[in-house]
């Protein structure tokens, strides 16, 4: 027997080692796709698919375009410039496309002009609210028939909407609804533009919950709905401008209180770190070994986690902004301690004080492998994070009475 093997001390072993072990005191259950099957390549690889399919566009709208190509726009339909920034002003200030309401431009042609640059992009289907109309989850169809959801949420001090920026996902995550049936296309700048003006409007018409003040908005955007933010760069980043270009140009919004996330593509957060535009970024890790990772989030074939670490890191360094890394927790999948003592070692490796780390605990699905974590578990697992120095902070499922997983809604249609 060699000294190794009588030390009983898991931290002294080799980390395979000690997985082995700790795996052989809980189960490990293995991600795969229930009740649907999921596309694999002829290698037997979970299908990614990056590139929107060439389907028909939907009709440009005002937030489509910059200042400068709305001045541009205005010029070609024979009109003074100055009547970008009145239409902007209606859209981005008063967040109304109603030409009643427009009495700044000539009565003759205005609703030719706003049907012209303010196509309907976004219908109503169905509408959730929870119980205290804090909550409120949309289901919209787009021009062509695709079906996309958006979550609105207040808590005390800040209203967050969380948007979808792809109709479908080419991503292909075993737990995922959206993903079932792979992309539809990307959604353009203005589709993901206007589900901030609709909430805004809703907003101002006194629908979500009780209010704090009269001059209430959307003051947080999460790109977690619908979609692979990163897989439709440029949209999402015209759509980001967007929001933050100050009132008329955009919706003057601040870049900190919008979060870019992505499961992983690389080369796209490194493209985002060199924009010059401080959002705040969040990478959906999932798992810290790339074992597990493979299979839960099928884009870890291509960038190991190790990859998606150094471009998160990357990202703090050039831009000063923590990172945030959100972790689901999936009973007897990913929740083990080994894999928060292998995520803290991975993270503290980098440096300290870089990153935040934000567990949630999954809806719990009775019968069903994709369930919420014990209590316990999640405890121990945060815990053993904190112990090692990194900041850690349960979140809140909010929405779990009206399916709050991005895309249900739109597989329940
Ligand atoms: S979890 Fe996100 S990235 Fe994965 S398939 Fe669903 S929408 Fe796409």
């Amino acid at each position: 027997m060699t000294s190794e093997t009588r030390t009983p001390n898991p931290e002294s072993q080799p980390p395979a080692r000690a997985a082995a072990r700790a795996a052989q005191e809980r189960p490990q259950v293995l991600p795969t796709a229930e009740g649907w099957e999921q596309q694999r390549t002829p290698e037997g690889r979970p299908l990614l698919q990056f590139a929107s399919p060439r389907v028909k566009q939907p009709p440009q709208h005002l937030a489509d375009l910059s200042l400068e190509e709305r001045q541009a726009k205005a010029k070609e339909l024979g009109l003074p410039a100055f009547r970008a920034k009145q239409l902007s002003t209606h859209y981005f200030q008063h967040w109304t496309t109603d030409p009643a309401a427009m009495s700044d431009l000539p009565k003759a042609g205005r609703e030719e002009l706003v049907a012209q640059l303010f196509p309907p992009l976004l219908t109503e289907v169905r509408r959730l609210k929870t119980d205290d109309g804090n909550t409120i989850k949309f289901l919209w169809r787009l021009f062509d028939g695709a079906l996309v959801e958006s979550v609105l949420m207040r808590y005390p001090g800040r209203i967050t909407l969380c948007v979808s920026s792809q109709a479908g996902c080419g991503m292909n995550c075993p737990f995922c609804a959206t993903g079932q049936a792979g992309l539809t296309r990307n959604m353009s700048t203005a589709e993901i533009v206007d589900q901030v003006v609709a909430a805004n409007r809703l907003i101002a018409a006194g629908e979500l919950g009780e209010k704090e003040h009269d001059d209430e908005r959307v003051t947080n955007i999460v790109f977690m709905g619908m979609g692979e933010p990163l897989a439709n760069y440029k949209r999402v980043m015209n759509a980001v401008h967007r929001f933050v270009d100050p009132v008329p140009m955009g919706l003057g919004m601040s870049a900190r209180n919008i979060t870019v996330s992505t499961v992983g593509l690389v080369p796209a957060i490194r493209k985002l770190a060199d924009e010059d535009l401080p959002v705040t970024f969040a990478l959906s890790l999932h798992a810290p070994d790339d074992e597990l990772r493979d299979e839960l989030i099928p884009v870890n074939n291509r960038w190991k986690v190790d990859e998606a670490l150094d471009a998160a890191h990357d990202y703090y360094v050039k831009t000063g902004r923590r990172v945030s890394i959100e972790y689901a927790l999936i009973k007897d999948m990913n929740d083990h301690a080994w894999r928060a003592a292998l995520l803290a070692k991975k993270l503290n490796q980098r440096g300290r004080g870089w990153v935040h780390v934000n567990p949630i605990p999954l809806n719990p699905t009775p019968g069903s492998i994709w369930t919420s974590s014990e209590r316990h578990v999640q405890q121990e697992f945060i815990e053993t994070l904190r112990a090692a120095g990194v900041p850690t902070t349960l979140r809140d499922t909010r929405g779990k009475e009206i399916d709050g997983a991005c895309g249900q809604l739109a597989a329940a249609e």
